[in-house]
């Protein structure tokens, strides 16, 4: 498909990044390979919006693909990291703000007794799995296909976000030892759960989930799901990790276990908890925790872990984020999705809108989803029709049909009508697209 619209500035820029940078961008989906076309270079953000570097403005509904949750610039936000740069920016020693951002993760949620402050998801996620492999002896893991748990090796196998966007069932350089010991099942099968501790006796170290999948698009856990894996986990001496990078602090004050209430082991947290800084955590049970270094023999460390200028950012952050703000963002979630809807069903578009609190994601398909394998049986290719009908009219989606969308508090009246005036086109592009035009 031919692009009527041009962006000749980020063009120049991305040609630029080509060539000292692979595929141009620091982190895949950002590319735009699944939609095609010129990836934007973005200069500045006010809260819901953003500007590229060809002066354009967009509705922003990606977030930073989930950070942002009081929009861009928020004056508190950025009043706080100015006042930690003041004073320096790192200092290789403990500091008060990771004191207090470990308090309020703590008072958030209850199942996090102990909280080890790590720079991003990935490296949370791959501490959560090395502790629980400390802490029970065993070796094996166990996913559920489309769920990302970052670029962790070990669970680079059959995950979701960027490698579902590029169909890669697994990448080279993961080597059969890194992801042998990983068992990948479908998402919301809790049959295949209590099966696979069947066939693997004392062998499985932990379970981690998605606490509400969105990097296959938003797919939530079916009722019964969580509390599920929670119970097979402790019957069969593992332990069960939620995942909470997205979901944290975004889905609720508590984030997903505030919504369902089903307490893990070890969680993992990102994204809202930095502010838009390099911030991520792992917590869970205090004798779980006791065994990392060095209070106990499992190894974690960090040269900028607890960053000062990142720990105010994201404690300014949460300390903003009280049930009001959350009321505010599932309200704007809320409407944004039944606009989607109506315009999709307006031009007989078969889409499945799925929601989990107010994150949500659009798929292109009659039938309900509910694993993987139905998110990729998606019509992708009316996606890339919708997607740059939108980009064209100025608002920016995630850049990919297996994304989740997100809102801020920020999301206002203004923003929300140039969405709605954006949308009929953008269904009608959808409606007709074929997938040759794609
Ligand atoms: N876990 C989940 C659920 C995520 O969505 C992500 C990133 O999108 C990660 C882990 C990895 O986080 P990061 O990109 O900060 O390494």
């Amino acid at each position: 498909m031919a692009y009527s619209y041009e962006a000749p500035v980020s063009q120049t820029l991305f040609d630029r990044a080509s060539l000292v940078t692979p595929g141009g961008v620091n982190s895949p989906v950002r590319a735009f390979r699944a939609v095609g076309g010129t990836p934007r270079f973005m200069v500045s953000g006010t809260g819901p919006y953003l500007t590229d570097a060809d002066g354009r403005e967009y509705v922003d509904l990606v977030c930073s693909w989930g950070p942002m949750i009081l929009g861009h610039s928020h004056p508190s936000v950025i009043e706080a990291v100015q006042s930690a740069v003041a004073r320096g920016t790192s200092f290789g020693t403990p500091g008060e703000g990771e004191v207090a951002l470990a308090e309020e993760i703590v008072a958030r949620i209850g199942p996090v007794e102990q909280v080890r402050l790590v720079s991003s998801g990935t490296e949370a996620t791959m501490s959560a799995i090395r502790l629980a492999r400390g802490f029970t002896g065993r070796a094996k893991v166990v996913k559920f296909a489309g769920c990302y748990h970052g670029h962790v090796d070990a669970l680079l196998a059959a995950a979701g976000s960027g490698v579902a966007t590029f169909g890669l069932p697994d990448t080279p350089g993961v080597t059969g030892a890194q992801a042998g010991d990983t068992i990948v099942l479908p998402y919301n099968d809790l049959q295949a759960v209590r099966e696979a501790f069947r066939a693997h006796p004392g062998e499985i170290a932990c379970v981690i989930t998605e606490a509400s999948p969105g990097n296959m698009g938003v797919v939530p856990p079916q009722p019964g799901f969580n509390e599920g894996l929670k119970a097979a986990c402790a019957e069969n001496g593992a332990l069960y990790i939620s995942d909470e990078v997205m979901t944290g602090f975004r889905t609720s004050r508590a984030g997903w276990y505030g919504v369902d209430g089903v307490a893990p082991d070890l969680m993992t947290f990102g994204k809202v908890m930095g502010g838009g800084f390099p911030a991520a955590a792992f917590g869970g049970r205090q004798d779980v925790m006791a065994h990392l270094a060095p209070a106990g023999p499992v190894y974690q460390a960090g040269t900028l872990s607890g960053n000062p200028v990142a720990t105010a950012a994201g404690l300014a952050q949460l300390r903003l984020l009280d049930e009001a703000a959350y009321e505010k963002i599932n309200a704007v979630s809320a409407q944004i999705q039944s606009l989607v809807t109506d315009a999709l069903s307006k031009e007989g578009v078969a889409h499945r809108l799925q929601s989990a609190s107010n994150m949500f994601s659009v798929f292109f398909t009659g039938s309900d989803v509910t694993n993987y394998e139905d998110a990729k049986k998606q019509e992708s290719f009316r996606f890339t029709a919708f997607f740059h009908s939108m980009l064209s009219q100025g608002v920016y989606l995630p850049p990919s049909a297996f994304e989740s969308w997100f809102v801020s508090t920020a999301h206002d009246e203004r923003a929300i009508e140039r969405i709605a005036a954006a949308l009929p086109a953008a269904a009608r592009a959808a409606a007709e697209a074929t997938e040759v035009s794609a």
